[in-house]
């Protein structure tokens, strides 16, 4: 990739894990954390050169996914059929390229047309989802385990390729900053991970895993969040934190013992 690209994708990451911190602990006191994300995303934009940082700004306030990847020579973002001369240049990664229609910028990842399964036919969250993923009282004492074995399960269903690098990309993420609330529900997630869509699988630990901040966490959304679903995924967790921090939904959710019986709660979620 395009190493000007690949910073930007890492800047967007960055203003992304910003926002979803926002969204995920509203009530919490993070500051110390965000000065810390502040930082990482102005020694990042330094590193730019000015003609593409102010690029990337403007298309930023217009767009909520300034960098998107070419498919099939058609520019993600705006979905036109790019000219030969750029679809060449972006492929070959030599320069970085902006779509001439939206002027998003551009790269190429051919893998975000192959593998994994998804199921869009469900009107509201369930059309992230599956009954294949609703995991009842799975076993874990550390978060570590539980994201290991959610990780391998959702890989084994067909919804991402590759189980193990998904796991890691999950603890990667979630040694930057914990997303566990309150009540004891966590919400690792891994972005850029090769699966067609955003994939939600949903667990529940029986008992919980003892953690220091918070109840002990035994509800978990495990989310593989592809780079042009980024914003779905805010919208996705909004829903999630709003439903299920409801002690009567929470409980409820808890008490399910087969997939089931999750699913049929879940298919109510933002509806
Ligand atoms: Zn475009």
């Amino acid at each position: 990739m395009n190493k000007f690209i690949n910073q930007l994708l890492q800047l967007h990451d960055l203003e992304l894990t910003l926002k979803e911190n926002t969204v995920i602990h509203r009530s919490k006191n993070l500051d110390s954390v965000k000065a810390e994300l502040e930082e990482d995303v102005n020694v990042l934009k330094n590193t730019l050169p000015y003609e593409i940082l102010s690029i990337y700004n403007r298309i930023s306030r217009k767009y909520d996914i300034p960098v998107t990847p070419m498919i099939n020579s058609t520019c993600n973002g705006c979905f036109i059929k790019l000219p030969v001369g750029i679809a060449n240049k972006v492929q070959c990664d030599s320069e970085w390229r902006c779509c001439p229609n939206c002027s998003r910028f551009l790269y190429y990842d051919e893998t975000q047309t192959t593998g994994a399964k998804t199921e869009l036919h469900y009107k509201g969250l369930a059309r992230f989802s599956s009954m294949d993923l609703m995991l009842p009282r799975i076993k874990a004492t550390t978060m570590d385990a539980a994201i290991k074995k959610i990780a391998a399960e959702t890989a084994q269903k067909g919804f991402v390729e590759d189980g193990k690098l998904f796991a890691k990309m999950l603890l990667i993420r979630e040694a930057l900053t914990p997303t566990t609330v309150e009540m004891g529900i966590a919400f690792p997630h891994a972005r850029g991970v090769k699966a067609c869509g955003l994939t939600l699988s949903v667990a529940t630990v029986s008992p919980g895993i003892k953690n220091n901040t918070s109840a002990p966490i035994s509800l978990l959304f495990v989310s593989a969040v592809p780079r042009q679903t980024s914003m779905f995924y805010l919208e996705l967790i909004s829903k999630l934190a709003q439903y299920f921090g409801k002690p009567e939904n929470f409980e409820k959710i808890i008490s399910c013992e087969t997939p089931e019986e999750m699913w049929r709660i879940f298919v109510q979620v933002g509806k």
